[in-house]
């Protein structure tokens, strides 16, 4: 392995929990066997103890009171829990490989110092009690929801944080982003026998629990005790949720491809109608983002309602339940398409909000279109006006900038989300609409179960395109400037036309201009940028084109001569596929 090789740490979880429906509060052990595939020697390792951010004082409970503009289902929450409503996750008799470790709680963050260091490319296995109580539900996780649902169980064992080329990621949890290690998990619950569970991984005893998982025709035998004991296993995840309650109804679709979905809900007048009809969307959006972005690679996927808004887990999601259709399906939707960019590429989310949520956003856009069968001109029309807002706000900071780490959240959720999938339209403008779909699905084939940073993003599209795009994340990445071009001057010179662009933004681009005859037919004047290095290939459906020679960036303006006279002209226009992320477009067009 040379000075930059990659390397990925790999965990093996089995775990056995018991839930108490009374007191809200469960135990459990755990055996993590834990592969160090890293150069590196480590003396430490780092657990993320998620439930103790939900506690007066936390870190999660300081910031969520001193932000400017906190999210309105935290606020001051915290800070009023009583010590039956906080949250918390302790571990005891920690050892690895049976001699005991030295560690610390510090809030969410358990820093253990190890009996003796691991070697690179070498295994070690943990061992662990833990005890937790659920929270009262204020943030993803938690006990008792609005929609009352009882158990919305995420973030809720001892969480080994991740070692990569960039070192240890042991974020103390304020309420944003995760990133995990890849491994099998092997979990098993023991709660009432009432419960119904929903969540990650495959059920290993179906026809013992029933519960709607049973396979058709089975009689299950009636539990002799007060509980059940689940068993599942996941393989190759990052994490694993589960939902549980007393109520869910639990419907099961089969799909062609031998994908299971479950739906897991509470029957009532604001959920059954359209949790029915979701049965039907939920393969659909399966189906097309498989196509378009690479084959889903779980044999189930399970929408579990709970929480509180949508949050995306392995093979799952937990869902708000009581919305209109097109809400239940949008929600769930965003969710599903977190599978492919949370879920199965994992890029580090904390460093790169926008590379999870702003391509899920994207993905999501499109297979809203489809599914819901808009046929939408403006597809991402929403995520533009969330960009150009932030970009005019004055509250904007680089997509560069970590999660926890943004001023507002506002700055934070309107960088990651909408100017996260401008980024992606905008690159199909850039390199070409098709040429970006291919280096799509090249960078998801390539790049699932690797947690993908920017660079491999880029790296993957230049030699799709074989264009330099590096410039393109400097700028649309890394800083806040911004994009406006403009229409200068149009002047008659005998038998030609000369045209003067202006660059008004500090952000480069190169540009698609349309000429727009008075006989109906049109021509695209295309522009590319010197630090291209090439040109994009003519996209499909746009008018023939005219190559015009590189735009140095350094040069505030560009003349082109068109070979037509002006009174031919009706309008001239700078990109009117609407794909470049021009903040002023006013001064895009001219018209005679
Ligand atoms: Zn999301």
């Amino acid at each position: 392995m040379g000075q930059t090789g990659r390397f990925q740490q790999a965990v093996d979880y089995k775990m056995e929990v018991s839930m108490d429906v009374q007191s809200n509060q469960y135990t459990g052990t755990q055996e993590l066997v834990y592969t160090n595939n890293s150069p590196d020697t480590l003396t430490r390792v780092f657990y993320h103890l998620y439930y103790n951010a939900f506690q007066p004082g936390s870190m999660m409970d300081v910031r969520s009171r001193t932000i400017a503009d906190p999210d309105r289902r935290v606020g001051d929450r915290i800070a009023n829990l009583q010590p039956n409503e906080i949250g918390y996750l302790h571990v005891k008799k920690l050892k690895m490989n049976g001699k005991a470790a030295q560690s610390s709680e510090v809030g969410t963050i358990l820093e253990v110092e190890l009996p003796e260091p691991i070697l690179p490319n070498s295994e070690v296995t943990f061992t662990l009690e833990f005890e937790g109580q659920v929270p009262v539900q204020i943030r993803r996780s938690g006990r008792d929801s609005e929609e009352g649902v009882r158990y919305s169980m995420s973030q809720w064992y001892p969480k080994l944080a991740n070692y990569d080329e960039q070192g240890w990621h042991a974020n103390p949890y304020i309420g944003r982003e995760f990133y995990g290690i890849w491994g099998d998990f092997d979990v098993k619950i023991t709660i009432d026998k009432n419960y119904t569970i929903g969540g990650t991984g495959y059920l290993q005893n179906p026809n013992e629990i029933g519960h709607g998982y049973q396979d058709a025709g089975v009689t299950v035998p009636e539990a002799s005790g007060e509980t059940l004991t689940w068993h599942f296993k996941a393989p190759k995840v990052h994490d694993f949720m589960w939902g549980a309650d007393d109520n869910y109804q639990h419907d099961k679709v089969e799909m062609e491809n031998g994908i299971t979905v479950h739906h897991f809900y509470i029957p009532g007048e604001k959920t059954s109608e359209n949790w029915e009809k979701l049965k039907e969307y939920t393969p659909k959006a399966i189906t097309y983002l498989s196509e378009h972005f690479g084959q889903y690679p779980y044999k189930q996927f399970s929408v579990v309602q709970g929480g509180d808004g949508g949050m995306e887990y392995a093979m799952s999601t937990l869902i708000t339940g009581e919305r209109s259709l097109p809400s239940l399906v949008g929600v769930m939707v965003h969710e599903l398409a977190h599978s492919w960019y949370h879920g199965v590429l994992a890029t580090n989310e904390s460093l790169y909000p926008w590379m999870d949520e702003g391509f899920t956003s994207y993905a999501s856009n499109l297979t809203m279109n489809e599914i819901m069968n808009r046929n939408s001109s403006s597809i991402h029309a929403g995520s533009y006006r969330g960009y150009f807002s932030l970009a005019k706000s004055g509250v904007e900071e680089p997509m560069s900038t970590h999660s926890d780490h943004y001023h507002t959240n506002r700055a934070y959720g309107s960088a990651a989300y909408s100017k996260g999938a401008v980024f992606m339209e905008q690159l199909g403008y850039v390199i070409g609409a098709e040429v970006r779909d291919r280096g799509l699905l090249r960078y998801f084939n390539e790049w699932k179960f690797k947690h993908p940073n920017v660079n491999d993003l880029i790296r993957v599209m230049e030699k799709e395109s074989g264009l330099e795009l590096d410039w393109y994340k400097e700028y649309f990445v890394n800083s806040t400037k911004t994009i406006d071009y403009g229409i200068k001057e149009v002047k008659a010179d005998g038998a030609t036309t000369q045209i003067t662009l202006e660059r008004i933004g500090l952000m480069p681009m190169p540009l698609d201009v349309v000429i727009t005859y008075k006989d109906g037919s049109k021509e695209q004047i295309y522009l590319p940028l010197v630090i291209m290095r090439g040109e994009k290939e003519i996209e499909a459906g746009m008018p023939e084109r005219i190559l015009s020679e590189d735009w140095p960036w350094t040069n505030l303006t560009k003349t082109i001569t068109l070979s037509k006279e002006l009174e031919r002209i009706e309008s001239i226009e700078i990109d009117p596929s609407g794909r470049l992320a021009d903040l002023e477009r006013e001064n895009n067009k001219v018209e005679f």
